[in-house]
């Protein structure tokens, strides 16, 4: 059996971890992990019952009623198939600020962790995004990415994922809701993004005029850089 080790990718909103993620995964055939749908959860199932999500209290008494199920790309809470739902805006809004309640985090976290201890144990190569990966969930990851992109066109990745899903922004609306998400992200108490990844062993890669498949050659070159792949 392979020798399973985990990749920690954390970066603002619409930097592109996700996609990154699930090409490496592909590329180096291990599992992607996308710890943004736990967040995106919570903040549905308040939704879902009601509960103003500014109420502290609201969310931390709802948290134990969530079972989460992570099947390859598909999201199931409690039961139902929540894959689409979770990408709403009501439920990206919610998800950052139920993020920022260290009640829903530790619970989240321990889960996350979890989740990448199985992968692992099965020699696997866990490739886990998120905003606090590196610093707080798999600290000791073999490689940590800060993946980031100017804010424009982070903006303008963002208004196209709401196109492909009919959804019609405009630009400005896009950027108060990037640089609103970004600024909860990484200005609360708790395991915030970091503002300077380097003091935490990050390597800042600027996506920004890269392709995909660009970007996934320079994770590659990294990787065997450091002898994590041959
Ligand atoms: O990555 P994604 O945009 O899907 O995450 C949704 C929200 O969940 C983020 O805006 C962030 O507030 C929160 N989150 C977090 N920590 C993570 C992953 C996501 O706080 N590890």
């Amino acid at each position: 059996m392979n020798k399973g080790y985990s990749i920690a990718i954390d970066g603002p909103v619409a930097a592109g971890k996700g996609t990154i993620a699930t090409a490496l995964a592909k590329k180096l055939k291990g599992s992607a992990i996308d710890t943004g749908v736990t967040y995106r959860c919570i903040a549905l199932l308040c939704i879902q019952n009601k509960l103003d999500v500014n109420i502290e209290k609201n969310v931390v008494n709802i948290l134990h009623k969530a079972n989460i199920v992570i099947d390859n790309r598909k999201v199931f809470l409690n039961g139902r198939n929540v894959t689409q739902r979770i990408r709403k805006e009501d439920v990206s809004n919610g998800s950052s600020i139920v993020g920022v309640y260290p009640e829903v985090r530790n619970e989240l976290v321990k889960k996350q962790q979890l989740l990448a201890k199985n992968s692992i144990g099965k020699g696997k190569i866990v490739i886990m995004e998120g905003r606090d990966i590196g610093t707080r969930v798999l600290p000791n990851a073999e490689l940590k990415i800060f993946l980031t992109a100017n804010v424009q066109v982070r903006v303008k990745r963002g208004l196209e994922r709401y196109k492909q899903k009919g959804i019609i922004k405009t630009l400005s609306e896009v950027l108060h809701e990037v640089k609103e998400r970004d600024y909860r992200d990484s200005h609360r108490k708790v395991d915030p993004l970091p503002l300077k990844p380097d003091k935490y062993g990050y390597w800042t890669l600027d996506n920004s005029s890269q392709t995909v498949d660009e970007t996934v050659a320079a994770v590659i070159k990294k990787l065997k850089e450091r002898e994590l792949v041959r």
